[in-house]
């Protein structure tokens, strides 16, 4: 049995931290391959080590002193190493990285000494095998992650290796340059060492109990999801549920290997399962809930739109010649209703209101800004009557207006689109231990 581990920032943010991620290590063998984070926050309001690297190297790239940055940076993982009574130092790592900021190397290269100094420190403290992301992490010259040859190179370098650490969210190209994937990549390292060692486990280890059924900002203590499978995931992960890099599960996915997300400060909790398929029965219809706001709809009206063959391509094409991609697309007989995302689709709507009218002559085109989608998305709604209509239900004596609803005959989720009004609205936290509700307005929290 393998199991890979990665403990994400809050896990290995201090040396109290690295001795709770060393207790599960050493609490089973099988726990083989380790992929670490940066050091993250130690307390509220404490600045992340890779956000201290980006702070870092714009100041180098500006062409002004970085040594106290360089040195702060340095004072955390000094803190660690005291902390932890390790025989050890990266005073030589220190140099080559501050000559590295002087020649300009880049801020991929400055990001990824994060993982890359973690990863040497915890090697260190469990007396693992240090193995360099650069020398097994493959990106072609674009910048894209090269799956297939990661997945040979790396499998073949852990083949004969009992216990190593392989820092996260770094690789490197052919050429020797730096490359990361997009932040909180460190997830996506733990998934492609799974794969790569054939692990029978993905074990990804952070600060929450697993995956929650609702946003915690918003329900108060929600219950941890026991059991999720990356279908649903992906829906809630792309609408905002933030526990596992949304492209984590792929490497992962073609193997069929479980993900477990664990809770460091909480080891005995179970977690959240993260699977492919399973015949267990949800605990509950309803898997999670999650919303995004910053969504924009382009309202489209003709009549007879219903006989018009091609109306439809007509008009996605409009979307794609702008590289846009859209979100949802709900129809009457006579109306189109395209979602997008407003931030991409504002500096180019002229071009496609324009597009629109040229492609399909439409009696009427209208926009409307300030959309957000909530995602309902559980395996146990499909065949199940009723749900549909306790949700509508819902947002009807919360006296939210529902402007779109989404439902693939999957029947895995149902998105709705409501409008994000903020200032005029409230909504209510419920209490799950006593059933309580108050009402908030939505100022009152943080969002
Ligand atoms: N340290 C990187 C970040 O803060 C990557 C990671 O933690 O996964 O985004």
């Amino acid at each position: 049995m393998k199991i890979v581990v990665k403990f994400g920032g809050s896990s290995l943010a201090s040396a109290e931290q690295f001795k709770k991620v060393a207790d599960i290590i050493h609490a089973d063998p099988h726990r083989r391959f380790v992929v670490p984070s940066a050091p993250g926050k130690r307390f509220d309001g404490d600045t992340k080590v890779t956000d201290m690297l980006y702070g870092c190297y714009d100041l180098a790239e500006a062409g002004k002193d970085f040594d106290g940055a360089l040195a702060d940076i340095k004072a955390r993982y000094d803190e660690i190493i005291e902390g932890l009574g390790l025989d050890l130092t990266l005073d030589k790592e220190f140099e080559t990285i501050h000559e590295q900021f002087r020649l300009k190397a880049g801020r991929n290269y400055a990001a990824s000494r994060g993982e890359y100094l973690n990863g040497i420190v915890l090697a260190n403290y469990l007396g693992f095998e240090f193995v360099d992301a650069a020398t097994v992490i493959r990106f072609d010259d674009a910048g894209n992650f090269e799956a297939d040859r990661t997945d040979l190179i790396l499998s073949s370098r852990l083949k004969d290796v009992e216990y190593a650490v392989v820092p996260g969210f770094y690789g490197a190209q052919d050429d020797g340059v730096v490359t990361t994937f997009s932040r909180g990549g460190s997830d996506i390292t733990g998934s492609i060492v799974a794969k790569a060692v054939h692990a029978d486990v993905y074990e990804n280890w952070t600060d929450v109990s697993g995956f929650l059924v609702a946003d915690p900002r918003i329900i108060k203590n929600p219950e941890a999801i026991e059991a999720i499978t990356y279908k649903e995931l992906r829906e809630l992960s792309y609408m905002g549920a933030s526990v596992l890099h949304e492209d984590a599960i792929f490497p992962v996915r073609k193997e069929g290997i479980p993900i477990n997300i664990r809770n460091t400060n909480k080891p005995d909790d179970l977690g959240t399962w993260i699977v492919e398929s399973t015949c267990r029965k949800p605990k509950y219809t309803i898997t999670g809930i999650a919303g995004k706001k910053g969504f924009a709809s382009i309202n489209i009206e003709k009549d007879m739109m219903n006989s018009e063959i091609g109306f439809g391509r007509k008009v996605l094409q409009v979307f794609e010649d702008n590289n846009l991609s859209f979100e949802h697309m709900p129809s009457g007989v006579d109306t189109m209703t395209v979602f997008v995302h407003q931030s991409e689709f504002e500096h180019k709507e002229q071009q496609v209101i324009s597009g629109i009218h040229r492609a399909v002559h439409p009696d009427l085109l209208d926009l409307e800004s300030g959309l957000a989608l909530i995602a309902v998305v559980g395996r146990g709604m499909r065949d199940t009557r009723g749900v549909a209509s306790k949700v509508f239900d819902a947002l009807a004596k919360a006296n939210i207006n529902i402007k779109m609803i989404d439902q693939g005959s999957s029947e895995l989720n149902i998105i709705i689109g409501v409008k994000d009004r903020r200032d005029k609205c409230c909504y209510r936290v419920q209490d799950k231990d006593s059933g309580s509700t108050t009402e908030k307005s939505f100022g009152e929290v943080e969002r």
